[in-house]
């Protein structure tokens, strides 16, 4: 009896009903997200507990703020986790086939097949998947700029205004070539973004270099910095740094002035450490007091303070200086380099950072007219630059709007037709799930689904990239339309959502432990649990 090995407490389900509420579970997530789904998908309005609104038809976005309980769903969050770190976009797709193939499995189950034949029936079908993916996509040279603009624009479809698209489009490609070093490129090191509220997403800017919100910390300071050798000091340069660890005893006024004049001294001392350095810029992670402001101005300084780690490790990364802990130390081989430091007004002011030796790094100041704008363009961009990365990595894409998945369920059709026993079942289960995908985008576009599909099915023999249009619910040759996605973008959806069945089909006992918070606060309800256990 459950009750007599585990805790009176612990909720148990077994077999086909531990199967069933995980489904449940996992398919809630995946028809929440499959709204938003394809270039007509509709945004979700998410509030937090403070109020803070969000607005976005990003999966990976709202899986986040939904902040999932159940063990199950956030088996489905982490499918959307990785979809983004491996493949950059896709997220809502992933979950869609993920939750619909789930949805197969509990009909498969119910059909009497075992979880065995049907985990080894998705491995076949997975397979097959992979393989005729991998005949489809269409490869091309790295420096082929066509189809990474065609690729950020399709993953950018129905997220960013019309008249912005272009523009974001080229700004993403302009910035994946701008950072390329040997033919590799990696947008999360050498792309920052960052936001600006004020102006319109036109204003929105591709600058060379790191740029930094901060300004010069006396207007007399140099603006403009030629060759600049860069001291990135990660300590406070204040006055009684010891002052917060140490307690000191004055009891005389010469004392204390003269405590004050060595302070001063070991402040003026830590400056011309610097100046002496050679160093002609300090970017200092904590404070700098004005005393030492007031010396390094003098010496034609250019400095600001407060740089969060993130702005520091960069600096460090692109300019090839040390972060300085213990400034008596310094030395003119701790200095980074950077062609040009400069103050810049953009609304409000910024430094730029650029010219480095060996390091390109890009910035992209996104502009708009509110938080909301922002935001939903920085994920955008997100999005897109992860696109044309995969895509100028591995040189392969696949025709979108659903003539992949049509092709793919297809040919797992014929497929699953040629093999005996059970697994044909879950091949074919496996087919209909991937055609969720084009099933879905043209649901979001208001369209009857099954009518869409079956034209898909038939366009397929005179049009090879055959998709859902957006506009009519026809068949249309997506290539010729330009809408490409990467094919990892599929390749990993597929490979996830085995993965995700594989492991709950393994589950046949769920014990759930009860919730902390309740078993404090009201311990009369363990005692009538306990005794409804039986365990009396
Ligand atoms: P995901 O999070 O999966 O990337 P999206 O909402 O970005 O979800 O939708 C991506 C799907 O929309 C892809 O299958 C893509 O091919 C399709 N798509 C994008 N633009 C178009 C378009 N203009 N016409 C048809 N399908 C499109
Ligand atoms: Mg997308």
């Amino acid at each position: 009896m459950a009750g007599l090995i585990v805790n009176p407490g612990t909720q148990r389900t077994t077999g086909k009903d531990a199967l069933s509420m995980n489904i449940a579970a996992a398919n809630a997530v995946a028809s929440i997200i499959k709204t938003t789904l394809g270039p007509k998908g509709m945004d979700k309005m998410m509030v937090n507990v403070m109020g803070d609104i969000t607005l976005t038809n990003d999966g990976a976005t709202i899986l986040q703020e939904m902040e999932i309980e159940n063990p199950t769903a956030k088996m489905v969050v982490e499918v959307a986790k990785t979809q983004e770190t491996m493949a950059g976009d896709g997220t809502t797709s992933a979950v869609v086939v993920a939750g619909s193939l789930l949805e197969k499995t509990e009909e498969l189950m119910d059909m009497g097949v075992h979880p065995s034949i049907i985990v080894k029936g998705y491995n076949m079908a997975a397979e097959k998947a992979l393989q005729t993916l991998k005949d489809y996509a269409i490869e091309f040279p790295k420096n082929d700029r066509e189809s990474l603009e065609k690729a950020a624009m399709t993953c950018i479809t129905g997220k960013a205004s019309e008249i912005a698209r272009d523009v974001l489009v080229k700004m993403c490609v302009d910035a994946v070539y701008a950072i390329e070093t040997d033919g590799e490129v990696n947008v999360d090191e050498n792309i920052t973004v960052i936001k600006e509220v004020g102006g319109s997403i036109d204003d929105t800017e591709l600058i060379e270099g790191i740029v930094l919100s901060k300004e010069a910390l006396h207007p007399e300071m140099p603006l403009n910095v030629k060759d600049a050798k860069i001291a990135l000091i990660d300590t406070d340069l204040t006055f009684s740094k010891t002052s917060t660890k140490s307690r000191l005893i004055i009891d005389s006024a010469e004392q204390l002035l003269d405590f004050q004049e060595r302070e001063k001294a070991d402040l003026r001392a830590d400056a011309q450490k610097i100046i002496d350095s050679g160093a002609t810029v300090v970017f200092c992670s904590k404070n700098i007091d004005d005393y030492a402001v007031h010396y390094l101005k003098e010496a034609n300084v250019f400095a600001t303070r407060r740089l969060n780690d993130d702005d520091m490790r960069m600096l460090s990364r692109s300019t090839g200086g040390r972060l300085i802990r213990n400034v008596s130390e310094i030395t003119s081989d701790d200095l980074g380099y950077a062609e040009v430091v400069e103050q810049v007004n953009v609304n409000e002011e910024k430094t730029y950072v650029k010219g480095f030796k060996d390091v390109k790094n890009m910035t992209i100041l996104i502009r708009g007219g509110t938080e909301h704008v922002t935001n939903s363009v920085e994920r955008v961009f997100d999005d897109a630059l992860h696109v044309v990365q995969t895509v100028y990595k591995d040189g392969t894409i696949v025709a979108g709007g659903g003539a992949s998945e049509v092709e793919v369920s297809q040919a797992l059709r014929t497929y699953a037709a040629s093999v005996q026993g059970r697994e044909q079942l879950a091949i074919n289960a496996f087919a209909d799930a991937v055609e969720e995908i084009p099933r879905t985008i043209a649901d979001n576009c208001g369209f009857d689904a099954i009518n869409t599909i079956l034209k898909l099915r038939a366009a397929r023999g005179s049009v090879k990239y055959a998709g859902v249009d957006i506009e009519t619910g026809e068949a249309a040759n997506m290539l010729e339309r330009n809408i490409v996605d990467p094919l990892r973008v599929k390749t990993q959806a597929i490979k996830s959502a085995v993965e995700l069945c594989t492991m709950i089909l393994r589950v046949d006992d769920m014990l759930k432990a009860r919730e902390k918070a309740m078993m404090d606060v009201a311990p009369e309800h363990n005692i009538h649990n306990y005794d409804a256990t039986g365990m009396m």
